[in-house]
């Protein structure tokens, strides 16, 4: 049998180019890499391949040593135009949040503790008292992202009861993760009502019965239907709610706190905008347009919230110390008012189609022959603003001249240090400036042109 030309354990670990990883990681670790490549070389020829050299199963074993230690998530370059990118983290944060995390992880801090009146304290009163300044609420509490918001509310107000939710709101946000099934999750019975493009007020008014407990409102933020729909207004949905003593209930999605119509993109709903209308608990995400680390966070009636903190499962939920201290800087950005100039994404944003334009045009000059400027567009992504299209300038390249075209260029992009993230058109390679910081352009130039000429 061919196994037997295949290398001993002992003799991969006495070659020299294995050396480098036994001075680093330990002897029993390394073994083990070797063994799992062994075992898929063995595979290969009962499969019927040739067995593997020497050399050549040092270099997997190398490779997969450094795959393996490599800190993950890594950094990659997004060329993409998508800004809020869920695969790829979603937000980018602020200098000042990444400062935080920084000195909140490295010593001691005053996360549960009064240092004034030395005792205990909350590890969030800091953070609540701008979010209830920033959105009109009574109060807050900050949980570990939207969807864990989501199931402790649920949980605390609906467990064994029923909830009415619109037919037109009951969709599912990404991964085959849908929004109904985390609000089962608690134990809770949904009534799903109207149409798919149309529901009022009657609709839900002949859904409630005595085990009914809430209205439960879901922005339905990564489509938009259009044409022939209603949906009864905010303040009229909550005002009867409130006549027939249920909670409303509001998962507004991204949280963004800058109305966005200014920048001609569609209307946004505000945190703000929901508590005015009256809802007693309005839930969102960190990590989408309010641009900071993920987090779900709830703000409200204070009685509500008191009871949601003082719930078990608000423990288990929690937010560690550093990304608390990421939101509380994230959040300083809209009290100063230098959100557009801070805040990543609001910088790519609200980026002028003359600067990018700019830039695309410096990428193209250095790259060479291949490039070509043309306007293309960018988008929000992220499940936020669905539909709404940036202007943007990108710098195509062209993959005609490359073995394997567009895909393979593609595909040894995202194999370079950084991994370059790119969108294929029409057998070109996109490069959209707008989602890449201006620190990142040259790397990502020189790792192009390295590309290109092979
Ligand atoms: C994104 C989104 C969620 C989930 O938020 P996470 O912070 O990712 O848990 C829930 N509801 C809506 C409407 C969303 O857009």
């Amino acid at each position: 049998m061919k196994f037997r030309e295949l290398p001993s354990v002992d003799k991969i670990l006495l070659n020299n180019d294995i050396k480098p990883l036994l001075e680093q990681y330990s002897r029993a670790w390394v073994t083990s890499i070797i063994r799992v490549v062994l075992q898929a070389a063995r595979l290969d020829i009962s499969n019927g391949s040739e067995p593997l050299t020497l050399d050549q199963i040092v270099q997997l074993v190398y490779e997969k040593c450094i795959e393996l230690v490599c800190v993950r998530p890594m950094k990659v370059i997004n060329t993409t135009g998508v800004i809020i990118h869920t695969n790829l983290g979603r937000s980018p944060l602020s200098q000042d949040a990444l400062d935080a995390m920084e000195s909140s992880g490295k010593g001691y801090g005053d996360l549960e503790f009064d240092i004034k009146e030395g005792k205990r304290g909350s590890r969030d009163t800091y953070i609540l008292d701008l979010l209830k300044y920033l959105t009109g609420a009574e109060s807050g509490l900050i949980v570990n992202n939207n969807a864990a918001a989501m199931l402790l509310g649920l949980t605390v107000f609906a467990q064994g009861k029923n909830v009415v939710i619109s037919r037109s709101e009951s969709v599912e946000i990404g991964g085959g993760f849908r929004v109904p099934d985390v609000i089962e999750q608690s134990g809770v019975r949904i009534k799903e009502v109207g149409t798919t493009n149309r529901t009022f007020i009657k609709d839900y008014e002949n859904a409630i019965d005595e085990q009914t407990v809430a209205i439960v409102k879901i922005h339905p933020s990564n489509f938009k239907v259009m044409g022939f729909t209603a949906s009864p207004d905010l303040p009229e949905l909550v005002e009867f709610a409130h006549k027939r003593e249920l909670l409303v209930m509001h998962d507004i999605g991204s949280g963004c706190l800058l109305d966005v119509t200014r920048f001609g993109l569609a209307y946004e709903p505000l945190p703000i905008d929901s508590v005015k209308a009256g809802v007693d608990l309005v839930f969102f995400s960190g990590d989408k347009l309010l641009g900071g680390p993920q987090a779900g966070i709830i703000v409200g009636k204070k009685s509500l919230i008191n009871r949601m903190a003082s719930h078990p499962m608000a423990r288990a939920l929690r937010m560690d110390k550093t990304r608390l201290a990421a939101l509380h800087a994230t959040l300083n950005h809209y009290i100063k008012g230098d959100v557009l100039e801070k805040i990543p994404i609001w910088r790519m944003i609200t980026a002028t189609s003359i600067d990018i334009k700019n830039r695309a045009i410096r990428w193209k000059n250095i790259i060479g022959d291949v490039a070509t400027v043309k306007s293309a567009y960018s988008t929000i992504g992220g499940g936020s603003l669905p539909g709404e299209t940036l202007e943007t300038w990108v710098v195509a390249i062209n993959c005609s001249g490359f073995k394997g075209g567009a895909e393979a260029m593609s595909c040894l992009l995202r194999r370079q240090d950084p991994p370059i993230l790119a969108r294929i058109e029409q057998e070109q390679i996109l490069l959209d400036p707008r989602t890449v910081d201006k620190h990142e352009e040259d790397t990502l130039i020189s790792v192009i042109k390295d590309v290109i000429n092979g």
